[in-house]
């Protein structure tokens, strides 16, 4: 019998609260610049952040930059190796290398679970400020490579064995680190009072 996924039901102002108590530390090891939501779960994540890196650093308000990206998604007929767990994208940022370059960018999105995505992310981001440096004189280059940085932040990273690796010089924030379990999370909840009835009584 195929073993039942554990659901863990996060309510809004779980989320908040996670937020507010991870940012202090990521203002201070990193300060932020720009943040890069990954839709649609990074969307509400960085907004929120928004809110508490502005009290941590005199009210400089950050610019929220979007991309989207999703899985693959398996359909019927479709072998193993055809799936090939790619990553898609689905919207990406106008004239990116240019808007990254020179900048403490933080990537923000809801849960780290095989890692593919994050590390599409930060693979591609990358490869466009490589292209943008293009642009600029050789001797210019490995300084504005060194003033251009990415960091991540996810609400939840689920501890369990990663399928993709993100290199050791993006820095790693994370709200919580939970067991590989399936979050709901509140912005999928159609009957929200509902979402946070059934999350307070799992609570008890
Ligand atoms: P990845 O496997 O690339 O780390 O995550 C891919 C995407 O799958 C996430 O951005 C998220 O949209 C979705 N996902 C993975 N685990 C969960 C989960 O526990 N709950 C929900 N709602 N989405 C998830």
């Amino acid at each position: 019998m195929a073993k039942e996924v554990q659901h863990l039901r996060v309510t809004y102002n779980d989320i908040h609260n996670l937020i507010r108590r991870r940012t202090p530390e990521i203002a201070k090891a990193y300060n932020p610049d720009l943040l890069i939501a990954i839709g649609g779960g990074g969307f509400f994540p960085a907004r929120v952040m928004r809110t508490f890196l502005r009290e941590e650093t005199q009210n400089k308000t950050l610019q929220i930059q979007a991309i989207g990206l999703s899985l693959y998604e398996p359909v019927d007929g479709t072998s193993v190796e055809q799936l090939g767990n790619e990553v898609i994208r689905t919207q990406w940022l106008d004239d990116s290398g240019k808007m990254l370059l020179g900048r403490r960018n933080l990537i923000v999105d809801e849960v780290d679970d095989t890692r593919k995505t994050l590390r599409y992310a930060v693979s591609e981001l990358k490869r466009d400020v490589e292209a943008e440096l293009l642009k600029h004189p050789e001797d210019k280059r490995a300084k504005l490579r060194a003033a251009t940085r990415f960091a991540i932040f996810v609400v939840h990273n689920k501890k369990k064995p990663k399928l993709a690796e993100i290199d050791p010089e993006t820095l790693y924030f994370s709200g919580d680190d939970v067991e590989d379990v399936w979050l709901d999370y509140p912005w999928e909840a159609t009957n929200i009072e509902e979402h946070d009835r059934l999350a307070a009584q799992d609570r008890q």
